[in-house]
């Protein structure tokens, strides 16, 4: 087995330290390379994705990704601007389904902005197509207006669209992930308004045909954002198009107290997979130690159950995370009054102790 390791930039690199520290004590066989990516790589070879890094992440099994970007790379040319290395990797690993749980750690219901019962137990599975949709869709770009409301005006456009296959693969993957939970399946469109997210719906419901033992229903992104706020427990599985997903999930992470706390996977059609934090760089704590390390620790914990096939070895980490948190240790994103404040490596270091210890007495 061979993980491909790419911090990144910010604080990619305390996080993925800590990552790499648990994955080293499971007594697992695998290999590990690092290599640049994002603004690091390119200030060491003049782009974000280095052909070196992409052949490194595609020969691997999976890939452990930091984060990338830092406000200092905004003004450079879009294709040399560190996110860029994400969406590069995303296409050529052919990585189309992103999975992002957002679970609700008993101990942390107080640190969500909702109420307790609100957010006690909460477990979703947010499921966003990743290859698709506006981010992709040509043409885009900016021109002069010929018609419109200010026809000789400066105007930029981008183009949504969806292909039948494009949703038939990833409306598969949710259904049949959620025929491995409590099988309910929640649809996110606008196809009120977009014919793009008609087409979205009308390919769903056809592929829910074939999935009689699990329930679908469909819901307009609005009302959507609004139940993940008002009855969050109410979703199981919610799959929708890599805009309305990006979007969603994010609120779906923050309802759970902190963006420092949730690992994410993306995956192609084979085992090969790429597991990162859901948050981004953090350029304003990085360097400082104080960032959660849980996220990209968990998302070690996806790689190991979804790319490696090592389901009893996440449980491990997962149940780790979990006694971590109910010994009262809690970095400064997720800190309350009455637990102990610790910085980043302590956090692993907890993660690690809470491993061995459970191995010892095993
Ligand atoms: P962000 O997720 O980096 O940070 C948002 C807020 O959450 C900040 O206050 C930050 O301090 C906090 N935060 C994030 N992760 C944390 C952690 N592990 N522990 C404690 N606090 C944490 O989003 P942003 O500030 O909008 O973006 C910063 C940079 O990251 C930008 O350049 C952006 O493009 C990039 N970004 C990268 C990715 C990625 O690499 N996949 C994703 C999103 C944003």
């Amino acid at each position: 087995m061979k993980i491909a390791v790419l911090p990144g930039d910010g604080i990619g690199t305390e996080i993925m330290a800590e990552a790499v520290k648990v994955l080293n004590v499971l007594d697992l066989k695998f290999e590990t390379e690092t290599a640049l990516v994002g603004g690091a790589a390119y200030e060491a070879h003049g782009h974000p994705l280095p052909e070196a890094t992409l052949k490194l992440a595609k020969d691997a099994d999976a890939v452990l990704f930091g984060a990338v970007g830092d406000w200092k790379y905004d003004k450079l040319d879009r294709p040399l601007r560190p996110e860029q290395a994400i969406l590069g990797l995303r296409k050529n690993l052919g990585l189309f389904a992103n999975f992002r749980p957002a679970i609700c750690y008993e101990q942390l219901v107080g640190a969500s902005s909702l109420k307790p019962e609100l957010i006690s137990g909460l477990d979703i599975l947010i499921i966003r197509e990743l290859t698709g949709d506006i981010y992709f869709g040509a043409p885009r770009g900016r021109r002069t207006a010929t018609d419109g409301h200010f026809p000789g005006a400066e105007e930029a456009f981008d183009t949504m669209r969806y292909s039948r296959p494009e949703i038939e693969r990833i409306a598969h993957v949710a259904f049949q992930a959620a025929r491995k939970r409590s099988k309910r399946v929640t649809s996110v469109d606008k196809a009120n308004v977009l014919e793009t997210f008609q087409l979205w719906k009308d390919v769903v419901t056809e592929v829910g045909a074939q999935y009689p033992d699990v329930e679908l229903d469909h819901m307009y992104v609005d009302n959507a954002a609004m139940q993940l706020v008002k009855a969050p427990k109410k979703f199981d599985v919610v799959v929708t198009g890599n805009m309305f997903g990006d979007i969603l999930s994010d609120e779906a992470a923050m309802l759970t107290g902190s963006i420092g706390m949730l690992p994410s996977a993306s995956l192609n059609g084979s085992t090969q997979g790429l597991y990162e934090p859901s948050h981004g760089s953090a350029p304003d704590i990085a360097g400082k130690g104080i960032a959660n390390p849980l996220a990209t620790i968990l998302s070690a914990a996806m790689m190991l159950r979804f790319s490696l096939n090592q389901p009893q070895t996440a449980d491990r980490i997962e149940s780790a995370v979990k006694d971590v948190l109910a010994s009262g240790l809690r970095t400064a994103d997720i800190y309350s009054d009455g637990t102990r404040k610790v910085g980043t490596r302590e956090m692993g270091d907890a993660v690690v102790a809470a491993i061995t210890k459970k191995t010892t007495k095993g």
